[in-house]
């Protein structure tokens, strides 16, 4: 059996999708905007930007570009998402995160209006996936359930740990999890015997920012491991949180970086862009 789970073909099927929706959408006079807010020039935040708007075009959304200077203040930062937010043909807006140290992201999010937080972060949207109402969803998260779902891996009543509590990652990680029925656990830095309880998996979630530091002694045998860990070694090769060649002979299915969860996060943004032009707030199907 092929234990990796082609995180580069799901997300192509789902771009595929959604620019067949988008087609149709254009038929009936809609076009599709995404708003890409940049402030300063970081040159990860730079490529990470760049990808979007390429998935834009690959998709047939417009995309709305703003590069802000680095100098930019929160006020102006303020002023221009007001405006995106009133603007009608505008249906998503995505400010690209970290900001400068003079910016509080906490306040940003929280101006973007709900309706338009195709990243998910809003707590009103955050809110919605707690209490499991309709709302966006944090795309990364949601690409690991679209991941598991396509590749025919059941989650429903499985004990599912995920490693990392961040509000990007792993709280809303887990609480999709808990959605779909699983029994849940989050490990943090301060978890005690990180092991025991990560050997107890079904599925098991590695988003802790930690290069290869998920070994076999971690690992359930037959595990399903998400690594949604990123990072590039000193030989400049992309590394998971997951030592992949250490684990791969005692799990049953594992997402390889490049090429697992980090594709799917531009795709569900693609697609919760599209549900928002929809008018239609998505849910995790
Ligand atoms: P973060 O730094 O905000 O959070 C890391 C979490 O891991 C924290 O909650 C911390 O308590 C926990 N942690 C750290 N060390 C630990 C340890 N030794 N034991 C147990 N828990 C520990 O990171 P994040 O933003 O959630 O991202 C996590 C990883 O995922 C990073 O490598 C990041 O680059 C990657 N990431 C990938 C994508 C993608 O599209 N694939 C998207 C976002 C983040």
């Amino acid at each position: 059996m092929n234990k990796i789970i082609d995180g580069k073909m799901i997300s192509e099927q789902i771009k595929n999708e959604v620019k067949e929706e988008t087609a149709r959408l254009k038929e009936q006079g809609v076009t599709v905007t995404l708003a890409v807010v940049q402030v300063g020039s970081d040159p990860a935040s730079g490529v990470y930007v760049k990808n979007k708007k390429k998935a834009c075009e690959y998709v047939g959304f417009e995309s709305l570009s703003y590069e802000l200077k680095e100098d930019t203040t929160q006020e102006e930062l303020l002023t221009l998402i007001g405006e995106l937010n009133e603007k009608k043909e505008v249906n998503g807006i995505l400010v690209q995160l970290p900001l400068p140290e003079h910016i509080n992201e906490d306040v940003i999010i929280k101006a973007i209006t709900p309706a338009k937080d195709v990243d998910g972060f809003h707590p009103e949207n955050v809110g919605y996936l707690s209490t499991g109402q309709k709302g966006f969803v944090s795309c990364t998260p949601a690409g690991v359930i679209e991941l598991l779902k396509r590749s025919r891996i059941s989650i429903s009543g499985k004990e599912c740990v995920v490693i990392g509590r961040s509000n990007i990652v792993g709280k809303p990680m887990a609480a999709l999890l808990l959605r779909e029925d699983a029994t849940v656990t989050i490990c943090h830095s301060r978890t005690q015997d990180l092991k025991a309880v990560t050997k107890r998996a079904d599925i098991l979630v590695a988003a802790l920012g930690k290069p290869k530091f998920i070994t076999k002694d971690y690992v359930k045998e037959g595990a399903v491991i998400i690594d949604v860990g990123i990072h590039r070694g000193a030989d400049n090769k992309l590394c998971g949180d997951v030592d992949f060649e250490d684990v791969i002979d005692h799990i049953s299915a594992i997402t390889p970086v490049p090429g697992g969860v980090g594709p799917m996060t531009i795709a569900m943004l693609m697609r919760n862009c599209l549900e928002s032009a929809k008018n239609k707030v998505p849910l995790i199907s």
